[in-house]
């Protein structure tokens, strides 16, 4: 039977223009007022069902897998932030992983970059594999590695950039040009550098990914994924796949990452001022080896970094002059920031990759890659910098 009154009740009424800026949109598109209530701030549609107005006819919204109002708000503003036309959101940045996933059909083939999040390496290594899909993993850094490892059976190109945990950067622009002259789709997991200081889209890539767990949400209340393209036909098969695989968020998780993102810019600076200070002091620490951040003028990529990305962001990598002992120390002397998995959120975390987030990546790759015992990993909080460095400072002295 055709549904009738396809319209949504709740979306951006085009007041809001997308040639506005960053900060308004995060804050404007897709939260109108609530047309049943007048409500500012998007109401959470906390119900698993809608009532149809008859046969055949509902008000663009049946079931709360497929569709559910809060969630399409979300899915319109963080479109919106990537100048992308569709966005789906998930239960987590792996969900939505996965989805772009089940584009694929077995004996298809992924060339991805070597230097991935190590819960995605897990579920295209240790999942997807069992469908007898191919992962080849090559040298992110260098553009040419992308185009020797295609073969006539590759079908998605996997990028993280800034590299998750050592900050490394690929040239988003000259992978794209390769992928579309070989009808590759490119895939761009944009949470290390959020949208804020880097828009995939814009760069050429087809998709970009983000753990919203991140910068997106931004206050470590929340686990979500979104997935967000400008191609109809590719978004029509990814709802089509978000819709049958099911793994969406709850309207009260989507309404926390509607309310991040309303501060996503003014977080983003701050993380991004804190971050240059830190990485700056930690450079010139004897205990300290070697520091990865993309806004230091040593980082090897520096260049590119200024080209691609509009900021450096929050992340910091770095190697102590010592082993597990001085690791040990570090990490467990910090009183401000603390010892945690995951990152984004408002306040400062530090973490041993080795044996945390990159605890399942396989000992001969993180050894080839540069994921020692030595590294450590911070996210930069949104607190008071000297704080921060007074804290560093003491936990290694
Ligand atoms: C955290 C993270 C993911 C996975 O997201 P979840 O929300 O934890 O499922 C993917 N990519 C990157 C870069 C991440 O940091």
């Amino acid at each position: 039977m055709e549904v009738k009154n396809k319209e949504k009740t709740v979306v951006n009424n085009g007041k809001i223009m997308s040639s506005m800026g960053f900060e308004t949109k995060a804050i404007h598109v897709g939260q109108e007022a609530d047309p049943t209530t007048g409500a500012t701030i998007t109401p959470i549609y906390q119900t698993s069902t809608f009532t149809h107005v008859a046969l055949g006819e509902h008000r663009g919204y049946d079931y709360s897998r497929a569709d559910n109002p809060t969630r399409a708000v979300l899915e319109a503003a963080l479109a919106s932030l990537e100048n992308g036309k569709h966005g789906l959101c998930f239960g987590s940045g792996l969900a939505a992983t996965a989805t772009v996933l089940f584009m694929l059909k077995t004996g298809d083939e992924v060339v991805c970059s070597d230097d991935l999040y190590g819960g995605t390496v897990r579920l295209f290594d240790k999942v997807f594999t069992n469908f007898n899909i191919k992962f080849t993993y090559v040298n992110g850094t260098n553009t040419k590695s992308f185009e020797s490892a295609i073969t006539p059976k590759t079908k998605l190109i996997w990028l993280e950039t800034p590299t998750n945990p050592l900050l490394r950067l690929t040239d988003i622009k000259e992978v794209s040009k390769i992928a579309k002259s070989k009808n590759i789709i490119l895939a761009v997991d944009n949470t290390f550098a959020s949208p804020y200081f880097q828009k995939p889209l814009d760069l050429g890539a087809d998709i970009v990914v983000h753990s919203t767990t991140k910068y997106l949400g931004g206050h470590s209340d929340v686990v979500g994924g979104a997935i967000i393209s400008n191609d109809d036909q590719i978004h029509k098969k990814l709802k089509f796949y978000q819709k049958s695989v099911g793994a969406v968020p709850g309207p009260f998780d989507s309404w926390l990452v509607l309310r991040g993102i309303k501060t996503l810019a003014v977080r983003m600076k701050k993380h991004e001022e804190n971050a240059q200070k830190i990485a700056e002091f930690l450079s010139t620490h004897p205990k300290i080896k070697k520091v990865n951040y993309p806004g230091l003028k040593s980082h090897p990529q520096h260049e590119l970094a200024k080209k691609q990305m509009s900021g450096f962001g929050g992340m910091i990598s770095f190697e102590v002059n010592g082993g597990k002992d001085l690791v040990k120390k570090l990490v467990e002397s910090t009183k401000i920031f603390a010892l945690a998995e995951s990152l984004g959120g408002v306040e400062s975390l530090i973490g041993h990759p080795d044996t945390m987030t990159h605890a399942d990546v396989p000992p001969e790759n993180k050894k080839k890659l540069g994921i020692n015992e030595s590294l450590i990993r911070i996210s930069v909080g949104i607190e008071d910098i000297n704080d921060l460095i007074n804290d560093l400072k003491q936990a290694l002295s």
